[in-house]
């Protein structure tokens, strides 16, 4: 009997299930009814989200009141249509320019520039830094066929160039592709402003998202000017 065959015994004595075919049975209707398959399916697309938790959270779902299962539903959808980009800094925003950028006691002559936005709301977090950001949306990686036009490097250079900022801040974590960002970002900042980065706390590979409050705080008053 071939694996593809479905002629399977769950309590029987054919073992010659392949795992392949027992994921695509958990996800299928053998298992579950076809809507609810469904939306464990969906479910599991979400990063960290395995089977189990996709099943668990399913199931959970289906115990809830339908207005708590709608104002889910309505919370998904109303923040993919309303949150877009900051057209100053690039960080998550429903509004076009962004409360950060909108704020009139941050300090507009000091620029901190961030991989993503998550990275920005951890360096908010600290509240120690009360300048302005730049969200760069990724870093550059050849590997990955991320080249530095599709991320938010021009608007940073339009922006440094025709205002009066004192320093930019290059606020990103150590990797291969960090440091690749970080010089390539400063190199063509350095002609306008003075150009800095967080120097110490932050774990080599590591995410500034999951670093403590004190670490980031540290590093950023540990900020040293970029070197070439
Ligand atoms: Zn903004």
């Amino acid at each position: 009997m071939s694996a593809q065959s479905a002629d399977i015994y769950f309590y029987g004595f054919k073992h010659e299930v392949t795992l392949k075919l027992l994921t695509l049975l958990h996800a299928s209707s053998v298992l579950y009814t076809r809507p609810l398959a469904n939306l464990i399916e969906q479910l599991q697309r979400l990063p960290g989200v395995g089977a189990k938790t996709a099943q668990r959270l399913s199931l959970h779902i289906l115990k809830r009141p339908t207005e708590e299962v709608e104002a889910l539903a309505n919370a998904l959808i109303q923040a993919k249509q309303q949150v877009g980009s900051c057209t100053i800094c690039g960080h998550l925003s429903a509004e076009p320019i962004c409360e950060i950028c909108a704020h009139p006691s941050r300090d507009n002559s000091v620029i901190c520039v961030v991989a993503d936005s998550r990275d920005l709301i951890a360096l908010e977090k600290t509240r120690e830094y009360r300048g302005k950001y730049h969200v760069l949306g990724g870093l550059i990686s050849p590997m990955d066929g991320i080249s530095p036009e599709q991320l938010n490097i021009q608007s940073l250079v339009r922006r440094v160039s025709g205002n009066k900022v004192a320093e930019v801040i290059m606020a990103i974590a150590p990797s291969v592709e960090g440091e690749t960002t970080t010089l390539y970002v400063g190199g063509l900042l350095r002609p306008f402003t003075k150009v800095t980065r967080i120097a110490f706390g932050i774990p080599m590979g590591g995410d500034l998202e999951y670093a403590d409050e004190v670490t980031l705080a540290k590093a950023i008053e540990g900020r040293r000017e970029l070197d070439f």
